[in-house]
């Protein structure tokens, strides 16, 4: 993040304890930009009065960095501690001729500063005193709402702009846009002190790989332009193991933030591959605990105070950690759940077939049974029951069609063929797709089982020639792709400037 952070909204940290003003206290800034609290201050005043310098050989400093500047000189060109806010402590350097007597017996005593020592520009160092800033909180009235509530769009407006880049998923997105709105009409009322405490709307969201999952999410919390950090549940450990915790999800969501604690607590956070975590069925490996995850997760989903680091992801003595609420953070999981619709299955003949068992046992396997997911089945699949009480909220999505495919490829508002076709419109070349094409391509990618994840793989891999040959030739004035070319038994159109077929 290169971002030049205004000094008056960031909160400074004290270089030594690590600590941000609103713990610490007023900051002193020293040359350099690198803040330090009264404590430390204090602390280095006394480690530096209880020394006895009396016997250390300076001559030996002087022979070993004969170029440095003087302490004198350096007083001269820099006061020792300055700050511009006229609230902060501020020492002004001294004045010539009026040392107090203590400080001439100290003089005297060889024991001022250090000679001909310089010291390092702390500030030089990279990441110092920018990235590790958390933004001030406004006190009492000041105090405006991270997001604009009144600005929130109603259900219907969030799936209409969730349209215009999901395909599919009707059921979902509707979902979603509900429990998002609740979501923030349940924050807002917060705010009201009204004494109904309405339940909060995390999520679980089940679908098939590459099937728009974190793509919706993604376009959600553009939508409501809130910070967003997307997670791998596998890449969480249990707290105490090396490796992320749930502290640094958070400390994500921070960053994401702009470092801005107020908008970090109200925004969204994407736990992906939740299945992961499952109680693992008939195994005897030993694998990372993922129950111990689970209950890791309990306190944060439901809502609680999280230390976290600042700038960086792991806990360490040269991180600012500061605190975060999780009471109004949204959290979404997802997972793709194989083999869940062998256990939706074997409760729905189970509940069907008491006394009929034979003759019912195929009858939904043509039907969507993900659909029909209950919390039950999701705690049969290995989830522990105070986990998915935590989200309330379960949706499924259904796996990409043919049709769905085709509509991925031309529809959406950033559909990637639009992408291709912009990019040769800088060459001025017009670039159109048969449908017989888009279809073949669909095709290809059904084959990979990745999802609409594939589409892009596939068009790449045809499109690379095209996108070589093209620029080679100033006179060529369209490419059309044709279902041929996609299958390897032809080529392209080639159309020049001036020629109408
Ligand atoms: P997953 O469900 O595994 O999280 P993603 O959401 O990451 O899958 O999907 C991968 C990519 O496929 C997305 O970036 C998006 O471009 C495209 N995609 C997937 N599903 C859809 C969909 N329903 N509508 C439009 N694009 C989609």
């Amino acid at each position: 993040m290169n971002k030049e952070y205004k000094d008056d909204e960031y909160e400074k940290i004290c270089y030594l304890c690590r600590r941000p003003e609103s713990k610490a206290g007023k900051m002193i800034t020293m040359p350099g930009n690198i803040c330090v609290c009264a404590d430390c201050m204090q602390k280095t005043f006394d480690t530096v009065s209880n020394t006895d310098l009396s016997n250390f050989n300076m001559g030996a400093f002087t022979q070993m960095f004969p170029n440095n500047q003087t302490s004198k000189e350096q007083d001269k060109k820099e006061p020792t501690v300055k700050e511009g806010d006229e609230s902060a402590i501020t020492i002004e350097p001294k004045q010539e001729g009026t040392e107090t007597k203590e400080e001439k017996d100290k003089k005297n005593s060889g024991m001022t500063g250090f000679p001909n020592i310089s010291f390092l520009n702390l500030a030089d160092f990279p990441g110092m005193g920018t990235r590790q800033k958390v933004k001030k909180r406004a006190k009492g009235e000041k105090a405006e709402p991270p997001i604009d509530f009144s600005k929130i769009l109603p259900p219907h407006k969030i799936k209409e702009k969730l349209d215009e880049y999901v395909i599919g998923q009707e059921h979902a997105k509707k979902a979603i846009s509900v429990a998002v709105y609740n979501h923030y009409k349940r924050i807002a009322k917060q705010q009201e002190n009204d004494n109904v405490d309405i339940e909060k709307s995390n999520m679980l969201m089940i679908g098939p790989t590459g099937c728009g999952k974190t793509y919706l999410v993604k376009t959600l919390a553009k939508i409501l332009d809130v910070p967003l950090a997307i997670a791998d549940a596998t890449s969480l450990t249990e707290a105490g193991y090396i490796g992320d915790d749930i502290e640094s999800v958070v400390s994500k969501l921070l960053a994401a933030a702009d470092n801005d604690v107020d908008r970090a607590e109200v925004g969204i956070i994407f736990i992906d591959e939740i299945d992961k975590l499952a109680r693992k069925r008939n195994t005897t490996t030993r694998d990372i605990n993922g129950e111990a995850v689970q209950q890791g997760l309990l306190k944060v989903l439901e809502g609680s105070d999280v230390e976290v680091p600042v700038g960086a992801n792991s806990k360490n003595a040269m991180v600012p950690l500061t605190t975060v609420n999780t009471k109004n953070i949204l959290f979404i999981c997802g997972g793709a759940f194989p083999d869940l619709d062998e256990v939706i299955k074997q409760r729905l003949n189970k509940e069907s077939s008491i006394g009929f068992k034979a003759d019912l046992k195929d009858k939904y396997d043509h039907e969507d049974v993900l659909s029909k997911v209950t919390v039950e089945d999701v705690r049969n699949f290995g989830m522990i029951p105070e986990f998915i009480g935590r989200l309330p909220i379960i949706f499924t999505l259904q796996e990409l069609d043919r049709d769905m495919m085709v509509e991925v490829l031309k529809e959406p508002k950033n559909a990637i063929l639009k992408q291709y076709q912009k990019l040769l419109e800088l060459d001025e070349v017009q670039l159109e797709f048969d449908e017989g094409a888009i279809e073949a391509i669909a095709e290809k990618a059904l084959e990979k089982k990745t999802g609409a994840r594939a589409l892009r793989a596939v068009l790449e891999e045809y499109m690379l020639d095209i996108m070589y040959e093209i620029p080679k030739d100033d006179n060529i004035g369209k490419v059309i792709i044709t279902r041929e070319y996609i299958e390897k038994t032809g080529g392209p159109i080639i159309e020049m400037r001036g020629q109408s077929v």
